[in-house]
This record gives C-alpha cells, sequence and structure tokens, in this order.
C-alpha cells in the first residue's frame, strides 16, 4: 500500500505565480538592451520587473475557454437578432446614426488598439507586462470583429455603414479618433500604456462605453447591448491593466513621476477631446435619452476621477492640466459638436437634424446654465429655415487644431460666446490650435505634430480627388469630387434625416407615415 503524500495546496495568487513565474528568461548570445530596445528610451526608469502585478491572473488556456464561450453566447443572440428583423425594433431610424458614429469612429480604434498592444507586448523585458499586453492585443482584435459582427444586420438596411473602414483613413472628423490612436501607436511602450490603458481605458472608458451601450439598451438595440455586455469582462481587465502599470512606473523610481505627470496631461486632454462625439451622441442622437454628457462627466470624471487624482497624490501626481477646462466645457461641447455635424453635413456620412420640441426641452433642463441662452436659438433658427426649404449646409472647409484636428469649434474657457484659438510657430511655419492644451501638447514634440495628417489641408493641397481629377477643368466641383474620393453615397449617406432614405424606408417597413413626424408634405 503506498503511503499517502499530503499534497500542500496552493492559494490562487501562489498557484497562479508558480504557473506563470520564472518562464522568462535572461538572453545570453544578445545583450537584453538589443532584444529590447525600446523600454528605457523614453526615460523610465524599472528596477525590479518582478514587481509587476499581473493584472490579468489569468492562464492562456483559462482566457480561451472564456473568451470562447462568451463568443457563443454573443453570436447566438445576433443570429436571434437577424433572423427576427430585430433592426425594426429600434425607436426610430434616427437611433441608427448613432451606430454608425460608433462603427465609423470606434470599432476601428479598437483594431488599432490590437496592433498597439501587439506591438508594445513585444518590447517590455518583464514577461508580466507583455503576458498582459498580448491577451489585450487579442481581446481588442475580438472587439474589432463582434462589433462588425453585431453591427452587419443594420448595413444591409440602412445607409452610413458600407464603407466605414474607408471613410475612417479619409472623412474629416474621423481623423480625429484616427489620429488619437496613430500618436498613441507612435509613442514609446510606457506612454502608450499611459494613454490607452491608463487616461482612456481606466480614467475615460466609462464615458465611452455606459452612453452607448446603455443607450442601445434604451432604443431597443439587443444585438450592440449584448455585444457590450461581451466586452464588458475584458474591460475591466483593461482597467486594471490601466491603473497596474502606471502604479508600477510610480513606485519604481521618482524620476519617472515627471515624465508619467506630462503624459497624463497629454493624453487626458487628447481623451477629453475625442470623447466630444460621443457627448454629441449622448445629448442628440439618442432618440431615447439615458443622461446628459454634463450629468455623465460629473459622474464618471468629476466624482470618480477626482477620486483617482486624489489617491494618486501620494506618488505625487496632480489632476491633469486641462481638468479644470474640461470641468467647465461640460455645459457647452456636446452641442458645439452636434453644431458642427449639422453644418458640415454634405461631408459626413451620417444623419443630423434639429431636435423635436420635447427634445429641445429635455436639453434646456439638462443645461439650464448654456442651452437656452446659446443653443436652442440657434436650433429652432436653423429648423425655421429647413421648414421653408432652405436647409443650409456649409460648403466651406473649417480650419482644424493641428493636434486633436477637431475643426475649430470650441469657445473660451468660461466665455462662450468666442471661438478659442491659438497659433504658435515652428521653424517658420504657422499652426493652429484649439485650446492651450493643444497647443502645449505640440510644443511638446512639434516634429512630430507637423506631420499631422490634417483632412481640410489634404483637400487643399489636392489629395483628395480621384485620380484623374482635374481641378483646372471647367466646371470642377471640388466638394462633389471629395465626396466620390470618400466614396460616399451623395444624397443617401449624408444631408438631414428629414427626407432621407433610412427615413422613408424604416417608416415603410414599419408602416408609418413619415409625415407623422411634422415633415410638411
Ligand atoms: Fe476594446
Ligand atoms: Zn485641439
Amino acid at each position: 500500500m503506498d503511503t499517502r503524500v499530503a499534497k500542500k495546496k496552493l492559494g490562487l495568487k501562489d498557484r497562479y505565480a508558480a504557473m506563470t513565474r520564472g518562464l522568462a528568461w535572461e538572453t545570453t548570445y544578445q545583450p537584453m538592451d538589443k532584444v529590447f530596445p525600446y523600454d528605457q528610451y523614453e526615460g523610465i526608469r524599472i528596477h525590479d520587473w518582478d514587481r509587476w502585478e499581473d493584472p490579468f491572473r489569468l492562464t492562456m488556456d483559462a482566457y480561451w475557454k472564456y473568451q470562447g464561450e462568451k463568443e457563443k453566447k454573443l453570436y447566438a443572440v445576433i443570429e436571434a437578432f437577424a433572423q427576427n428583423n430585430g433592426q425594426l425594433g429600434v425607436t426610430d431610424a434616427r437611433y441608427i446614426n448613432a451606430l454608425k458614429l460608433f462603427l465609423q469612429g470606434v470599432t476601428p480604434l479598437e483594431y488599432c488598439a490590437h496592433r498597439g498592444f501587439a506591438h508594445v507586448g513585444r518590447q517590455f523585458r518583464g514577461a508580466g507586462a507583455r503576458v498582459a499586453c498580448q491577451m489585450q492585443s487579442i481581446d481588442e482584435l475580438r472587439h474589432y470583429q463582434t462589433e462588425t459582427h453585431a453591427l452587419s444586420q443594420y448595413n444591409k438596411y440602412f445607409n452610413g455603414m458600407h464603407r466605414a473602414n474607408h471613410w475612417y483613413d479619409r472623412v474629416w472628423y474621423l481623423s480625429v479618433p484616427k489620429s488619437f490612436f496613430e500618436d498613441a501607436m507612435s509613442a514609446g511602450p510606457f506612454e502608450f500604456l499611459t494613454a490607452v490603458s491608463f487616461s482612456f481605458e481606466y480614467v475615460l472608458t466609462n464615458l465611452l462605453f455606459v452612453p452607448f451601450m446603455s443607450g442601445a439598451a434604451h432604443n431597443g438595440d439587443m444585438s450592440t447591448v449584448t455585444f457590450g455586455f461581451s466586452a464588458q469582462s475584458d474591460e475591466s481587465r483593461h482597467m486594471t491593466l490601466g491603473i497596474e502599470c502606471i502604479k508600477f512606473m510610480l513606485e519604481q523610481d521618482p524620476a519617472n513621476v515627471p515624465i508619467v505627470q506630462r503624459w497624463i496631461d497629454k493624453w487626458f486632454w487628447r481623451g477629453y477631446r475625442l470623447l466630444t462625439i460621443v457627448a454629441m451622441m449622448q445629448d442628440y442622437m439618442l432618440p431615447k435619452r439615458v443622461m446628459s454628457w454634463k450629468e455623465a462627466w460629473e459622474m464618471y470624471a468629476e466624482s470618480n476621477g477626482g477620486a483617482l487624482f486624489k489617491d494618486l497624490a501620494r506618488y505625487g501626481i496632480r489632476e491633469p492640466a486641462g481638468w479644470a477646462d474640461a470641468c467647465e466645457g461640460k455645459h457647452h461641447i456636446s452641442h458645439q459638436a452636434w453644431n458642427a455635424f449639422y453644418n458640415y453635413n454634405v461631408a459626413a456620412p451620417l444623419h443630423t437634424w434639429v431636435p423635436q420640441d420635447s427634445e429641445l426641452d429635455w436639453l434646456s433642463e439638462k443645461y439650464p446654465e448654456s442651452f437656452d441662452a446659446l443653443y436652442r436659438p440657434r436650433l429652432e433658427y436653423f429648423r425655421e429655415r429647413q421648414q421653408q426649404g432652405e436647409r443650409f449646409y456649409s460648403k466651406t472647409l473649417p480650419m482644424l487644431c493641428n493636434t486633436c484636428q477637431i475643426p475649430m469649434v470650441f469657445t473660451e474657457p468660461g466665455r462662450p460666446d468666442e471661438i478659442s484659438y491659438r497659433e504658435g510657430r515652428y521653424l517658420g511655419d504657422v499652426y493652429h490650435f484649439c485650446s492651450d492644451h493643444c497647443k502645449g501638447i505640440f510644443e511638446q514634440e512639434p516634429e512630430k505634430y507637423v506631420q499631422s495628417w490634417l483632412p481640410v489641408h489634404q483637400i487643399y493641397q489636392g489629395n483628395c480627388f480621384k485620380p484623374g481629377a482635374d481641378p483646372t477643368a471647367e466646371g470642377f466641383d471640388p466638394l462633389a469630387e471629395v465626396l466620390a474620393y470618400y466614396e460616399m453615397g451623395e444624397g443617401t449617406d449624408n444631408l438631414d434625416f428629414e427626407g432621407s432614405q433610412d427615413q422613408k424606408n424604416f417608416a415603410a417597413w414599419r408602416g408609418e407615415s413619415t409625415t407623422a413626424k411634422g415633415e410638411a408634405s
């Protein structure tokens, strides 16, 4: 009979450590610095990579199992949604424009995150950080795919989705998210984690996902809600990575603090500017509102973010430089952005509209300090013009901020009747900015930002026409040529929602009359 040997049971943390620690190695025939050339040039000092706490605590084996199970559930819902013509169950066809914005401007970022994490996951000499980045890289690829699949049903029935990837690389407002991620991906590995994992995923992500996903739930879009749930558990792992990498850098060496602070200042501001489209979506594009941008900002940024920065104060980190201006902006940015989209709707593959009376009243109630005085009269004037058959579309091109790439639509903090405008010089050329913060970001790394691909500049330089277009030909219509280059359906993908194909189709499918919504017939 064998003697029974009592096996010592390891706790979860120890078991995880036993499976994952000590598996990496120091290189011998090449120096480590040559194998990992990128993790030092940013100036971040790491003395002991073993102090890195793995944020995910998942073995690869368990990871695949969890993710596989989530996939199965998600695809069952997506399939049922398609079979039951779920696209007809949404509140009204205006809602689809929030999905267009998501597919055009957010989904491609998932793919960029996939690439970015795959890249930095190769660059850290600490194995814990490498594994965490590898898993997140795979998550992000999955998000890109599941979002695309979940929304593909809508693409069969609505305009504004069929060329989303093509638009991402060309259309004016999509260069805002694109340049955000290209800036992060072309930074060093520690800055990338500060930008994406910390500033975006940890500090700001609730402001992106909660409005879109609860907006979907309120507006009857079960397919997007299910995707949201499926991504949620990944999201919490990503947030953990965000806070872990910040604490790790700050604890390793006090010399890291000013570098990290500079990155937090920069990436908080870039993330905040990027979220302008979410603010607009929340206040204007959801037929059934969840909460206003201002309320979301107060809850997720001012109170949660405020507590976070108090907590980080013990490391010598303070609130991001743009914090106070971002808080002041909560009264304004959604209205200013919608105004820009409404005016430049010829060149935007989604529809805009003037909110209905009940919606204007909701905005008045949610924005007592700004809406009635500044924004409501303008919208009512737009509606008046539209009802007279004179819907206004701007045919000019706006000046863009060289850093965030948003048109000059924002106003001075505390002076909402004055456009905020800054300029700076570098090597004899003049550059324009929307704010002190975007100007400050440029001045830290001018060599980087003079390379910005600014859509308006590119149009003026003649780079946004199809081959064969001849700007010297008689009757050359630059706007029409740019739309051809965008591969945007003129009159189907763009212009006002009133009278659009989307509106008419949806009404016909639901057996409603479009005139019921107040359209003059
Ligand atoms: Fe993601
Ligand atoms: Zn800017």
